[in-house]
C-alpha cells in the first residue's frame, strides 16, 4: 500500500508516510453485517473511511464502528466511520493529502509500537501533513491515528515507511 513517485516527480519532498484507510476485507466485512444507512445530502459531510473522499449527494453511505488498531493498549476503541454502502478504492497515488483531510479541524494522535499514545494535537487539516512530519520527527513514533475532531471519527492511519 505504499506509494512510490516516479523520477520525474522529485521536484517535491520524498514522503517517509504513507496512508492507510480501513482495508478492503474490513470494510467488506462491515458492509456485511451492515450499519445505519445514509443517503448523502450535503457535500462535503459524509467522508468514506475506505476511498478517503466525501459522498457525493446522493451517495449511499453506512456508519458502523470500525476499531483501528491491531495490538491491544489502553486507548483502543472503536470509532464511528463512514463507508460507501457499495465496494469502493482508494486512490492513494496522489501527491496530495486527501481533501477529506485537510477541508476539516483533526485530532491527529501519535503512537509507539505498542500503541501506547506520545504526542497528540488539534489541529486544522491543512496542518496535517507538516503534523504528520512532527511526529514522526520521534524516533518512538510508529504510526498516527487521525480522527475528525468534533465528532471522533476515526479517518485514517499514517505509517511511517
Ligand atoms: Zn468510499
Amino acid at each position: 500500500m505504499s506509494v512510490s513517485y516516479p523520477e520525474a516527480m522529485s521536484t517535491t519532498a520524498i514522503r517517509q508516510f504513507h496512508l492507510e484507510p480501513i482495508d478492503a476485507d474490513a470494510a467488506a466485512a462491515l458492509r456485511a453485517i451492515g450499519g445505519v444507512r445514509y443517503i448523502a445530502d450535503s457535500k462535503p459531510g459524509y467522508p468514506c473511511r475506505r476511498c478517503l473522499r466525501d459522498a457525493e449527494v446522493g451517495e449511499e453511505l453506512i456508519l458502523v464502528s470500525h476499531d483501528p488498531f491491531s495490538i491491544d493498549s489502553p486507548y483502543r476503541c472503536a470509532s464511528p466511520i463512514f463507508l460507501h454502502a457499495d465496494e469502493c478504492h482508494p486512490d492513494l497515488d496522489s501527491d496530495d493529502l486527501p481533501t477529506q483531510l485537510t477541508c476539516r479541524q483533526l485530532s491527529a494522535r501519535a503512537f509507539d509500537d505498542q500503541a501506547m499514545m506520545i504526542d497528540a494535537a488539534i489541529i486544522d487539516g491543512r496542518e496535517l501533513e507538516h503534523t504528520i512530519e512532527r511526529f514522526f520527527s520521534d524516533p518512538a513514533a510508529a504510526t498516527i491515528h487521525v480522527h475528525n475532531a468534533s465528532r471522533g471519527c476515526w479517518a485514517v492511519t499514517v505509517v511511517r515507511d
